[in-house]
């Protein structure tokens, strides 16, 4: 085989489908978020990100980034190894603790990205618990997918945040299988919310396990930002919380949070968790220093959800459409692929205003979007510029306006 042809000729499939994706080459500037440099053919340009997931940024605070100079100083690059054979650092059982304590939790394990918390997580559970019927929601993220997948086993659909259709597939499964409910809190595209007191109910109906993703909302919702199981007071109501430590609290890894059986369970049994060096010291002490900071500042979390409200409604003033939702994602659908990724590619050459094109498939075909994420650290003047720069491109773009 032509192996070279071969690549070739499926990316040009891609290019053709306008699915290409081609990355911003950034330098963050650190005390100086959010903005960036982003270097380009023609040299380097200043440019403010509007599509990070370093949503509070944490990244850049001054107390994690002086934990990780200090971890580092103290403990050198890497962890040195698994987390069986040499690789549990002091500064990773701090972190499971504090993790744990969040989420008011028995335990904690920590992974190297929420994405292989997920996938080895789900993959375990849904393997080696036998006969478990797995009931995911359709717009569940990739790494759980895959995770459920990966475990082969039986595995429904439910359409997404629709108790009805749960209780419906769960009410016509066999009674005696063991059952998981697998949903996130904050879907990331749409930016909406799950029903997590009612999906709790309906686990409890039917006896099953509830495996919550809240990796858009840990460090962000409820009064220590333990995430909206949190601030719904409903935590002791999951079986398993999973998170990211490389969203709101800005640095990198994953974890799960529960009862000290499953979360050795998991640590005993997934590939995913044994057979990979752990996380750098550093990684997990500037995680816990942004843990600990959002357990007890609402500072950002309040300045965070007021910037939300100003964008939103310069954005309606602008007659510009954004998806409602009750959290801090700011869907500006395009609708057209084309146009998304015009309209985008302008923003930056001409206004130096990064937001990432949505296209499909990560979203279906015709709501194709601008997915904004406002921070803290964005200034007045920041929402100002992008909202004049998306009224004149709306414009330019005939696309249609909100109606007021
Ligand atoms: C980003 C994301 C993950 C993966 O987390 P990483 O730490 O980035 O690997 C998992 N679940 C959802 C819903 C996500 O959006």
């Amino acid at each position: 085989m032509d192996f070279e042809t071969y690549f070739k000729n499926e990316l040009g499939g891609l290019h053709q489908e306008g699915r290409y994706r081609v990355f911003a080459d950034l330098e963050r500037q650190k005390g100086n978020f959010p903005k960036a440099t982003r270097h380009t053919a023609g040299g380097p340009q200043d440019v403010t990100v509007w599509c990070s997931n370093d949503y509070l940024g944490m990244g850049q605070h001054p107390t994690v980034t002086e934990a990780m100079k200090n971890a580092i100083d103290q403990c050198g690059a890497g962890a040195g190894g698994t987390r069986n054979i040499s690789g549990t650092n002091h500064h990773h059982v701090l972190l499971e603790r504090e993790l744990a304590d969040l989420h008011g939790k028995e335990s904690a394990l920590l992974f190297t990205s929420g994405y292989v918390s997920n996938w080895a997580a789900l993959g375990t559970l849904c393997s080696k618990i036998p006969g478990i019927i797995c009931f995911s929601d359709a717009g569940n993220h990739a790494s759980m997918i895959e995770g459920i997948r990966h475990s082969k086993c039986e595995r429904v659909i439910w359409k997404h945040n629709d108790l009805k259709d749960l209780e419906a597939k769960l009410a016509s499964a066999d009674p005696r299988a063991p059952k998981m409910i697998a949903f996130e809190s904050v879907y990331s595209m749409d930016g909406d919310i799950a029903p997590i007191k009612e999906i709790c109910d309906l686990a409890d109906k039917y006896g099953a396990m509830t495996y919550l993703d809240e990796v858009h909302a840990v460090g962000m919702y409820g009064p220590r930002g333990g995430g909206i199981a949190e601030r719904e007071g409903l935590m002791h109501r999951l079986t398993l919380i999973e998170g990211t430590l490389g969203k709101a609290f800005g640095v990198m890894g994953g974890y799960i949070a529960g009862s000290a059986a499953l979360c050795d369970f998991v640590r005993s049994f997934a590939s995913g968790f044994i057979f990979t060096t752990s996380l750098p010291p550093t990684i997990a002490a500037g995680a816990c220093a942004a843990i600990r900071h959002l357990k007890v500042s609402q500072v950002e979390r309040f300045a965070h959800q007021e910037r939300v409200r100003r964008l939103r409604s310069a954005l309606d003033r602008a007659g510009i459409p954004h998806m409602p939702n009750p959290s801090h994602i700011v869907p500006v659908m395009v609708g057209d692929a084309a146009k998304c990724k015009w309209i985008s590619d302008l923003l930056l050459d001409n206004f130096g205003i990064y937001v990432q094109p949505i296209n499909y498939p990560t979203v279906p075909k015709k709501t194709e979007r601008l997915r904004i994420t406002p921070t803290p650290l964005h200034t007045d003047a920041d929402i100002d510029h992008l909202v004049g720069a998306l009224h004149s491109l709306w414009s330019r773009c005939a696309l249609a306006r909100a109606v007021a």
